[in-house]
């Protein structure tokens, strides 16, 4: 017993000389290891809108819905809820990029109304230019033809859409005729690329 007091004495006598333990959060700012997970960000230049971080969040914080902006542009809106949110990092691990979503350092996250506590990020979608169904974000095409290098060319859409990128194709309108061979050569849903390639063999089906 007497050491117990002896040691407490110490420890005592020393927070005096030293100052306490304890850092004076919120006076200074405490200081923060590499590895915390502070709220999940969306880097907007690496995301391309695939979703698969929604798809994998254990707990659906994360919504995913295809919306008109204000311009008239079709986007896919990815709003991640981090009032619901439980730091598990799944949508970090499994994001197709590996670096659309990361997580910050900022962790004071508390506030008095939910409906602000979004963290967003949106993506042009390419329509169908027959039906003008979107297919799937801009930049999700783009990172699929990146990443499949010559493979791509096995589908037209997504080898189209890259050529746009680099200046090599316009978007063509097309009038209401029916569908023609010519129009294998354009973005295209699934829905209409069938119609489109089942065209010479069982004569013309409406997408
Ligand atoms: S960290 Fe986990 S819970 Fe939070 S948004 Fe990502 S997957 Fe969902
Ligand atoms: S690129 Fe990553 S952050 Fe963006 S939607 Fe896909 S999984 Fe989510």
């Amino acid at each position: 017993m007497k050491w117990f007091k002896m040691r407490e004495l110490v420890e005592a006598v020393t927070s005096v000389i030293k100052g306490p333990y304890t850092h004076p959060f919120p006076a200074e700012p405490t200081p923060l290891p590499d590895w915390i997970r502070g709220k999940p960000t969306y880097y907007a230049d690496d995301c391309i809108g695939c979703g698969a971080c929604a798809t994998v969040c254990p707990v659906r914080a994360i919504d995913v819905r295809e919306v008109v902006r204000e311009d008239g542009v079709p986007v896919r809106l990815l709003e991640l809820h981090f009032d619901n949110c439980v730091f598990c990092g799944d949508c970090v691990r499994r994001c197709a990029t590996q670096k659309g979503i990361r997580f910050s350092d900022e962790y004071e996250l508390s506030g008095f109304d939910r409906k602000e506590m979004i963290e967003s990020v949106e993506k042009e979608l390419v329509p169908c230019e027959i039906c003008k169904t979107s297919i799937a974000p801009r930049d999700q095409l783009q990172w699929i033809y990146d990443e499949l290098g010559s493979m791509a060319y096995a589908n037209v859409s997504v080898y189209l859409t890259a050529q746009e990128r680099l200046g090599l194709r316009e978007g063509v309108p097309r009038d209401d005729r029916p569908l023609d061979r010519t129009d294998s050569q354009r973005i295209l849903c699934p829905s209409c690329r069938r119609s489109v390639t089942l065209l010479d063999e069982w004569g013309p089906i409406q997408p």
